[in-house]
């Protein structure tokens, strides 16, 4: 029925009939409708057939989708289209369904449509992702109108009303639960699945069974964009699986930043660790770093800095690319650890050598008198399992100690064993 060349003329007489452009907006078709229906009111005294004719245009350009098929193919294709199924409304009709009876009454009661759920995936990210920015690709198989039938489920476009549930789509059962109790309880109608329709079985549509809807895969792009935040969301709306008589829910992707091996975030501050030996820590180092994004940055230190070990270093504009505006960017935080020598790797004569460049601290010192009244002692090693057992006796004696200072007024003391 669309294979013919559409011609000119045929689509725009609606449009002149009600006054407006070709892009008028939903609410200047219906404003404009109102104005000249009211005028041409057959019981003000208008003409019914000019009535008739601005009701008709109005069903058509008020429908999205019919007005898609009448400024494509005009009048004629619309009235082909109407088989028996569809619903073919009285010019009154029209009138009451908009403005609700009354004259001067402005209450529209727009068809409201359900929402179908949103479906929300998580999409892991590494650090470079967001770093850099990325977009992905991923397959998801959805439900999809049925193209066939347009989600009627049937051949003809009809469905008698379910026997089941008589068409409310739920079944109510009633149960004793002792004591004259009655529960009742619902369940969605088995026999039409919740839609209070059925349709035949020879009349069901080849395509989807009498599903209304068939499933579809297909491939969404998401765009990851520098300086996103591990969960944060990438909205694609109406990219939910879709439904007859229903607003298609949309996609919702919440980004999971893996774990970097060598940087961490904050905001927009990055963070790596950088191990130093003693000598480096003492005497200056530099190294190479690799970032995000694979540039080699240089990092020095300044001449005769000592480095402490925990000390932090911060390079600016090297973080992480704020969120749409990646051209700014947080700092790099650079925190050194320094690695002591082993024990025995410094020969007595060495040590010599340090002792004389390296201060001692004077405070330190003891003299041959004081040496005379100390006591010997020994430094043992503490394996670790020792040294977390002694943490936390320490631990619980400071929450005993919490304890004690939170309780006022007498109390009694028991005696520890
Ligand atoms: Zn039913
Ligand atoms: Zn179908």
């Amino acid at each position: 029925m669309f294979g013919r060349a559409p011609k000119k003329s045929d689509n725009t007489r609606y449009y002149e009939i009600l006054g407006v452009s070709q892009s008028a907006s939903q609410d200047e078709l219906k404003k404009a409708y109102k104005k000249a229906a009211i005028k041409n009111h057959p019981d003000k005294g208008g003409d019914s057939e000019k009535f008739k004719e601005l009701a008709q245009a109005y069903e058509v350009l008020s429908d999205p989708e019919k007005r898609e098929i009448y400024d494509q193919y005009g009048e004629d294709a619309l009235k082909d289209g109407m088989g028996p199924g569809s619903s073919s409304h009285s010019p009154f009709d029209i009138f009451e369904h908009i403005f609700g009876g009354g004259f001067g009454g402005g209450s529209s009661r727009g068809r409201r449509q359900k929402r179908g759920e949103d479906v929300v995936h998580s999409l892991k990210v590494s650090l470079e992702d967001l770093y850099n920015g990325t977009s992905k690709k991923l397959s998801l198989s959805r439900n999809v109108v049925c193209p066939k039938c347009k989600g009627k489920g049937s051949k003809s476009g009809a469905s008698g009303t379910c026997y089941g549930c008589q068409g409310s789509g739920v079944k109510i059962s009633t149960r004793q639960i002792g004591l004259g109790m009655i529960q009742q309880m619902q369940h969605v109608c088995p026999e039409c699945r919740g839609s209070g329709e059925v349709i035949s079985e020879r009349d069901k549509c080849t395509q989807c069974k009498g599903n209304k809807v068939t499933q579809e895969k297909k491939v969404l792009e998401v765009h990851v964009e520098k300086g996103m935040q591990h969960g944060q969301k990438i909205v694609l709306q109406g990219e939910a699986d879709e439904a007859p008589d229903t607003v298609t829910g949309d996609v919702i992707f919440v980004l999971q930043q893996k774990e970097h091996p060598k940087f961490k975030r904050s905001h927009d501050n990055l963070s790596v660790d950088h191990t130093l030996s003693l000598t480096e820590s003492l005497c200056g180092f530099q190294f190479a770093l690799t970032h995000l994004d694979g540039r080699q940055l240089l990092i020095k230190s300044n001449p005769g800095e000592v480095i402490k070990p925990g000390q932090h270093k911060a390079i600016n504009d090297e973080g992480m690319p704020h969120h749409q505006r990646p051209f700014m960017k947080g700092r790099l935080y650079i925190q050194f650890k320094v690695e002591f020598p082993d024990s025995g790797s410094l020969s007595l004569d060495q040590c010599r050598i340090i002792e004389t460049i390296l201060p001692h601290k004077a405070s330190n010192q003891i003299t041959p008198m004081e040496l005379e009244e100390c006591e010997e002692t020994t430094l043992h090693d503490v394996s670790i399992e020792e040294e977390m057992r002694r943490k936390q006796q320490q631990r619980q004696q400071e929450a005993y100690d919490e304890d004690d200072d939170d309780s006022s007024g007498p109390r009694v003391q028991c005696a520890q064993q």
